[in-house]
C-alpha cells in the first residue's frame, strides 16, 4: 500500500510519516502542491492524505484535478479550516473523510483502514486462497493442497490477518494489535512462537516455504 502525505507543516508531515511507516505502508511526502502533482503523474498510490492550506494553493484545487482527471482513490483532507461549508466542499469535490486538526494518529490510521477497505471492493471475501492455502472465513476451515488442517482460535485469526495481507510486511506490533489485541511486550516472544507453530503446520502438508521472517521486524506472507 503506497501513500502520498500532502502536507507544509513539517512536524505534522513527519508525525503522519512516521505512523504510516511503522504501519508497513509506503510513504512519500511532498509540502507543496506543485509536487504533489507531479507525483500522482509519476506513480500510482492507494491514498492520499491531503493538507488544505499549502503555500502555494488550496489543497481542494488539486483535489478537484485529480477527480477530474480519473484519479479515484481514496482522498482523505487534513486540515485545520473545520467550517462546515469547507467540510461539504471537500466532499463534494470528491474526498472521502474529512480529519480536522488537530488529530489523534490513530484516529488517522483508523480512517485511512477503513477508507482502503471500503474501496477494496463492496463484495465480502468469505473465502482467501493463495499458494495452495484456502481459508473459509465463515466455515473457520484450513484447507492446505486440499487437506484439512486444525487450527487454534489464535493461529485462524493470524493466518487470516496474513491472507489478508499478502505480501506485505506484518510488524509484530500490528500482529499483536490485530490478533492479540495488546500492545506488542517486548519481553515475550509469543508472536515468534505462533508464527513458528502456523509454519511448521503448514509447512508439514504443503511442503513449501510460506513466510518470510523479516529480520528485527516481523514477518510476511509469501
Ligand atoms: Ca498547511
Amino acid at each position: 500500500m503506497k501513500i502520498l502525505v500532502v502536507e507544509d507543516e513539517r512536524k505534522v508531515g513527519q508525525f503522519v510519516v512516521q505512523a504510516l511507516t511503522e504501519q508497513s505502508y509506503t510513504v512519500r511526502k511532498v509540502g507543496t502542491m506543485a509536487a504533489a502533482h507531479d507525483a500522482v503523474a509519476e506513480s500510482p498510490y492507494d491514498a492520499i492524505v491531503l493538507d488544505l492550506g499549502l503555500p502555494d494553493g488550496d489543497g481542494l484545487q488539486l483535489l478537484k484535478e485529480w477527480r477530474q482527471n480519473g484519479f479515484d482513490e481514496p482522498v482523505l483532507i487534513l486540515s485545520a479550516r473545520d467550517s462546515v461549508t469547507d467540510r461539504v466542499e471537500g466532499l463534494n469535490l470528491g474526498a472521502d473523510d474529512y480529519l480536522p486538526k488537530p488529530f489523534s494518529v490513530d484516529e488517522l490510521l483508523a480512517r485511512l483502514r477503513s477508507l482502503m477497505r471500503r474501496r477494496s471492493g463492496s463484495v465480502q471475501v468469505t473465502v482467501l486462497e493463495r499458494h495452495g492455502l484456502r481459508l473459509d472465513l465463515l466455515a473457520r476451515e484450513l484447507k492446505v493442497n486440499g487437506e484439512p488442517v486444525e487450527l487454534t482460535n489464535r493461529e485462524f485469526a493470524l493466518l487470516e490477518l496474513f491472507m489478508l495481507n499478502p505480501g506485505r510486511a506484518l510488524t509484530r506490533t500490528l500482529i499483536a494489535e490485530k490478533v492479540w489485541e495488546a500492545p506488542y511486550d517486548m519481553e515475550t516472544n509469543l508472536i515468534d512462537v505462533y508464527v513458528r507453530r502456523l509454519r511448521q503446520k503448514l509447512e508439514g502438508i504443503g511442503g513449501e516455504n510460506y513466510f518470510k521472517t523479516m529480520r528485527g521486524t516481523g514477518y510476511k506472507l509469501l
